[in-house]
């Protein structure tokens, strides 16, 4: 059993050849050599069709998430094809309290269409999923936290012959690996800790049945909403560390939780690596490991302010999963939640430098 961080580091790297490089550098091209007419079509042949860059970083990840993986330009462009994949089947069942985009774009684009679009909570049991052909799982939620039962689900919508596709955006492949667990599509946005240094925009989508995984790169070719060379390259990159940084940011996050549950400027702290979670034991039976994506709610959006203008380590972004923390204030996006509600990504920052300054912070808060 190969450990995860040997499985980053080394996961689709070729065995060395002598006077090559031992990392190679991306292959910028859009244009490959074709040869004779009568020559058989390359792999690489156009490059919005293929490129070794990103069939390297595939096979990292499809390696971790047990299947076989299709990068794609975004999380969205990745949502977006498992969405249109499905949709002509019959009805999507999506998450109410998830990655909003998701469901922006099943009203705005494919209810139009005649597409049936229902919505259930993460932590709520299924609704009936008569006339399903898709159901869309995020778990942990974000910006919720809340967590939903991949195998149960897995069960239902394969008793009625529907998909089921799961955000895995979160947890990561090395937090959680849905296809073992039965789902037909895992899905992510390797934006955030995947690629966990800020600088690249990508996501993926992987499944075991070779069907499926030709459909998908057929309507990643067709939909053009592809990746270039460099991003690929800079995510498998940052791959190679992800063990690393995981560890660094669930140790971050455990200290983090009890400090802010005991502090009276905080509420409705969840993270569910916490013991006393409510979505601990679903989480705990399904999660391989934790991470530093936590949420917790202050009384306003001025506390929100002062909270920030007192802290010197943390950042305000709309992102998570990265090497610096940073909270984002999910009403600011529309999320039908608390004004104060902050989604937190713990960083890589030392605990001992990161807890006193959040609790300093936390201290400076008046409103
Ligand atoms: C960010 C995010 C997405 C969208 O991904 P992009 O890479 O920003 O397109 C989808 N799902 C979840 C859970 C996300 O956090």
């Amino acid at each position: 059993m190969i450990g995860d961080g040997t499985r980053c580091v080394h996961g689709g790297h070729e065995p060395g050849v002598p006077g090559t490089p031992m990392h190679p550098g991306p292959v910028l091209s859009s244009t490959f050599e074709l040869g004779l007419p009568s020559d058989p079509t390359p792999a690489d042949f156009y490059g919005r069709s293929d490129n070794p860059t990103w069939r390297a970083l595939e096979t990292a990840i499809g390696k971790l998430d047990g299947g076989e993986c299709v990068v794609f330009a975004s999380g969205m462009a990745a949502i977006a094809a498992v969405l249109r994949l499905a949709g002509r089947d019959g009805a999507l069942v999506l998450p109410s309290d998830g990655y909003y985009l998701a469901r922006s774009l099943a009203h705005s684009e494919l209810v139009p269409l005649g597409v049936e679009v229902r919505e259930t909570p993460t932590a709520a049991p299924l609704p009936s999923l008569d006339g399903a052909a898709l159901v869309l799982l995020e778990t942990p939620s974000n910006p919720g936290l809340d967590v939903a039962d991949i195998a149960a689900a897995a069960a239902a919508a394969h008793a009625v012959g529907a998909l089921l596709a799961v955000d895995n955006t979160t947890a990561t492949p090395l937090g959680q690996r849905p296809l073992e667990l039965g789902a037909d599509l895992v899905i992510a946005s390797d934006t955030k800790a995947l690629a966990g240094h800020g600088d690249v925009v990508l996501g993926h989508v992987s499944a075991r049945d070779p069907e499926l995984v030709a459909r998908l790169r057929e309507a990643r070719s067709r939909g053009g909403a592809v990746l270039g060379p460099m991003e690929a390259w800079l995510a498998h990159r940052g791959l190679a560390t992800l063990d690393l940084r995981l560890a660094r940011q669930a140790q971050n996050a455990a200290a983090l939780v009890p400090v802010l549950r005991a502090h009276p400027a905080v509420s409705d702290v969840r993270w569910p690596g916490d013991p006393a979670d409510p979505a601990h034991a679903v989480a705990a039976r399904q999660m391989r490991r934790w991470n530093g994506v936590l949420r917790f709610t202050l009384a306003s959006e001025a506390a929100v302010g002062e909270f920030l203008a007192a802290s010197r380590l943390i950042g305000s972004a709309t992102s998570f999963g990265g090497l610096r923390s940073t909270v984002d204030r999910r009403r600011r996006w529309g999320d039908d939640v608390a004004e104060g509600l902050l989604r937190f990504s713990a960083g890589c920052e030392d605990e001992s430098d990161l807890v006193p300054d959040v609790c300093a912070a936390l201290d400076a808060i008046t409103a």
